[in-house]
């Protein structure tokens, strides 16, 4: 069969949009007066900087970059920084605020943050992309910090761009501060577990979401979508737990194998190939627009915004939705799911188990002391739980789905506390 590139699915519906639906929807549950509105809704600080780099061919190039910092109610801000092309500050203000709504949502002391830089950094060299993080990083002194600001990974950055973070943070205050990021290598300060931590929740919130709906594990279906570090150990400790990952997908196509792809497998492959699932022979090749429509019991997007839309959610045939990426549903695919009776786990859920390891990295680094992997996994497999019950509980008792009912979890979260505090 020759593969057809598929026209793009992505929507014309901007994330802070698809955002502000579910925020305007949980906010009117729950009564709050208008006052508290914009104190929920606007960002507390905005920076756009222009970033000039020296290519490797001499020239200097001048980058856009980004830091919002949603809301620091709960504490200092936490959140991403994505090094994507299409990254722009609509995007990074809706990433932001959905950090705020994240933290609160599995009750960890943060406020919101994001940041990011419009580049493409598959193109770029391992030298041109350590000077634009440290230019980044100098032009976000006054942001940043331990207490104040704290960034980690999110699409196109790792532990790698996280140590050289760190690194110029920390000779711009002449000390070492390794608690002013986290996500970083495990021999810098870097906690066990945290590279496959977001994957880690979204495989909780899978099994726990199909205990609510009476799937055995040993007898589920699943196809995901990106095969990143959300995806692709998503996908691992999924296929670990007895689960069938039937499809698995990144961005040089999608690969299908009815009888299970070999998760190791796959992921020894893109290791060796660039991190790209290009010419894997583990599954047969698909239209990757097919893997979000496969009759599957769980699906799993991890990879983009915005890729259930309206024009394919009336085709999905999958029990329950995780969303491993943030923003992967748009507001108006919602309603379809819903109607569908699709359980869908909300992102500001699915993929928080990410930030609550960040949340222990930072402890350890403030602690100066080092917690084992079994621990760091007991724990974040506590919260990721408690959260999904407490959303879940929400959604009974509003009679809403577990995406509003996130929301309403996080909106109360933070308004009480603001009530206490009276801002900042
Ligand atoms: N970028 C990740 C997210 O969207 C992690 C953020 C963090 O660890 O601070 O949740």
């Amino acid at each position: 069969m020759a593969y057809i590139e598929p026209a793009p699915i992505k929507d014309t519906e901007n994330p802070l949009e698809s955002m502000m639906q579910r925020f305007n929807t949980a906010f009117e549950l729950l009564g709050f007066d208008e006052e508290m509105y914009d104190i929920l809704k606007v960002p507390a600080k905005q920076v756009v900087v222009g970033l000039p780099v020296t290519m490797d061919n001499g020239k200097i190039k001048i980058f856009e970059g980004y830091r919002v910092i949603h809301s620091n109610i709960l504490g200092p801000a936490k959140g991403g920084l994505r090094f994507d092309p299409g990254v722009n500050l609509n995007e990074v203000k809706a990433l932001a605020a959905w950090m705020t709504w994240k933290c609160a949502v599995v009750d960890i002391p943060y406020g919101g943050a994001k940041g990011g830089v419009t580049c493409n950094p598959r193109e770029m060299s391992a030298g041109e992309l350590e000077r634009l993080m440290r230019t980044y990083t100098q032009t976000m002194l006054g942001v940043f910090g331990p207490d104040r600001d704290i960034p980690a990974p999110d699409m196109g950055t790792g532990p790698r761009e996280m140590a050289w973070l760190m690194d110029e943070y920390s000779k711009a205050n002449g000390m070492t501060v390794h608690s002013v990021v986290t996500g970083k290598p495990l021999v810098l300060g870097g906690s066990e577990g945290r590279v496959e931590a977001t994957g880690r929740g979204v495989m909780v919130c899978a099994l726990v979401g199909m205990e609510k709906l009476r799937v055995n594990p040993y007898h589920a279906t699943c196809a995901v979508q990106g095969f990143g570090n959300v995806g692709s150990h998503a996908a691992r400790l999924l296929h670990e737990r007895g689960v069938k990952v039937v499809a698995i997908s990144d961005v040089t196509g999608a690969y299908y194998n009815k009888k299970g792809i070999d998760i190791k497998a796959a992921m020894e492959y893109t290791e060796k190939n660039n991190r790209s699932l290009a010419g894997f022979k583990g599954g047969e090749k698909i239209d990757p627009a097919d893997l979000l429509t496969l009759e599957v019991d769980v699906l799993v997007p991890a990879a983009m915004e915005d890729v259930i839309v309206e024009t394919n959610a009336p085709k999905i045939r999958a029990k329950m939705i995780v969303e491993g990426a943030n923003g992967p549903t748009s507001a108006k695919a919602d309603k379809i799911l819903n109607e569908k009776g699709i359980l869908a786990v909300p992102d500001i859920l699915a993929n928080a188990g990410g930030v609550s390891v960040s949340y222990f990295e930072w402890v350890q680094n403030r602690l100066g002391y080092k917690w084992t992997a079994e621990r760091i996994k007991r724990r974040s497999d506590r919260i990721m739980k408690e959260a999904f019950e407490r959303v879940y509980a929400t959604s009974l008792e509003y009679k809403v789905p577990m995406r509003i009912a996130a929301y309403i979890v996080a909106l109360k979260k933070v308004a009480d506390t603001y009530q206490f505090r009276g801002g900042y």
